[in-house]
């Protein structure tokens, strides 16, 4: 056969022999792979990732292409990256750690801290990466009712906690309710964990919190030496396609996690972003103070609506369609949005372009007008 016939007869994937015997591990067969949300087709605003809809800065661009060098491997411990924020945040290099993103960094503290037999603790509905991350390292999900405001109940993960619980992740604020916790009800949680178990702080949208009240990790770590507080570039930063992220919490804890990394995942060109980045915070900030505007402005034209949503402090909002789910996305997408559903419970929005608000809107207000009375998404009739 030709080298380009072998080619081309690969290419055919119904000509793979079909591999269903091979033995794998159960739960893993039974977890479904990561869905990305849909594409967006062209015109349609894709909604649907809690992306910052700025474009790179001009000096961030820069930066990637002078990291040339992608022949060698990147510093394997993000050394410049880790100083950086370690002087930012008045700690030691080594109380940061970095990764390729804040689910790489909390994939590797599940599995420092958790295999089968032991319990990983986390509210419901969260982010949805959490099961898959606690069934891939072998350990058992106890996911634990969020509260009728779409927020954590704290005293019921407390309460949950058993010999067998090795971490709980607490994420602030919630994806995909957009709910915090205040630093009193985090405080007062943090006296009922006990000591051995780890608590993982996961703030991806922090920079989006405009409630003082809220709890933020970087003013409280240095209490709990079973805390861990995980931060990304990906959202209010806008690198989300480079994949950066990283924990501040105490040495030991963070060994764990690197010796459970896999090596050398965080590139050159994304430390060197993630540096610019923070040499220009003040110009992205002003951007999140943008989105915060623009999230507001959603909220309130939402609820004007009839819509009862959460109070949100992050870049999304959440519609709790509930059985009218499948339904309401279909609408949106009729709207060019692009939403992300969560069959049976909801609607997360991200907060995106400026032209895709009123789209966001009309869609809604269609959606709005045809749940059935007394739906718990609506606040009128
Ligand atoms: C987006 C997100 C993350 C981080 O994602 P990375 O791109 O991997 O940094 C972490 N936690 C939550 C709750 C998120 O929504």
């Amino acid at each position: 056969m030709s080298r380009l016939g072998k080619v081309n007869a690969l290419e055919d994937a119904s000509r793979l022999p079909n591999a269903s015997h091979v033995r794998l591990r159960p739960e893993i067969i039974a977890t479904p792979p990561y869905r990305q949300g849909k594409p967006a087709a062209p015109d349609a605003f894709k909604l649907s990732s809690n992306e910052n809809p700025f474009p790179p800065l001009p000096g961030v661009i820069e930066a990637i292409s002078a990291a040339h060098d992608v022949n060698r491997y990147p510093d394997a411990t993000a050394t410049a990256l880790r100083e950086r924020l370690a002087a930012e945040h008045g700690v030691s290099a080594d109380e940061i750690h970095v990764g390729s993103g804040s689910v790489a960094l909390l994939s590797q503290f599940i599995q420092a801290a958790a295999g089968p037999g032991d319990e990983v603790l986390y509210s419901w509905r969260s982010f949805e990466a959490y099961p898959g991350l606690v069934t891939v390292a072998g350990a058992t999900s106890v996911p634990i009712a969020n509260n009728g405001n779409g927020a954590h109940d704290l005293t019921s993960i407390a309460d949950a906690i058993t010999d067998r619980t090795r971490v709980v992740i607490v994420c602030t604020p919630n994806n995909p309710t957009g709910t915090i916790i205040t630093a009193i009800d985090f405080a007062a949680f943090m006296q009922k964990v006990p000591a051995h178990v780890l608590v993982l702080l996961d703030e991806a949208y922090a920079e989006f919190v405009r409630d003082d009240t809220a709890v933020n990790g970087l003013d409280i770590v240095g209490r709990y030496p079973n805390l861990v507080v995980l931060r990304t570039f990906s959202k209010a930063y806008g690198l989300a396609g480079l994949r950066v992220g990283w924990a501040l919490g105490s040495e030991q804890l963070l060994d764990a996690a690197r010796a459970s990394a896999i090596p050398l995942s965080v590139t050159g060109p994304a430390q060197a972003a993630a540096i610019a980045s923070l040499d220009r915070s003040d110009e992205l900030l002003s951007r999140v103070d943008v989105l915060v505007e623009r999230r507001d402005h959603v909220v309130a034209r939402l609820r004007e609506q009839g819509w009862a949503i959460p109070a949100t402090q992050s870049n999304f909002v959440w519609l709790a369609t509930g059985n009218e789910t499948d339904a309401a996305a279909a609408t949106f997408t009729e709207h060019g949005i692009v939403s992300r559903p969560f069959a049976g419970a909801g609607i997360r929005l991200s907060i995106g372009e400026p032209e895709s608000v009123d789209k966001l809107l009309a869609a809604a207000e269609v959606i709005v007008n045809s749940l059935p009375s007394g739906h718990g998404a609506r606040t009128l009739g």
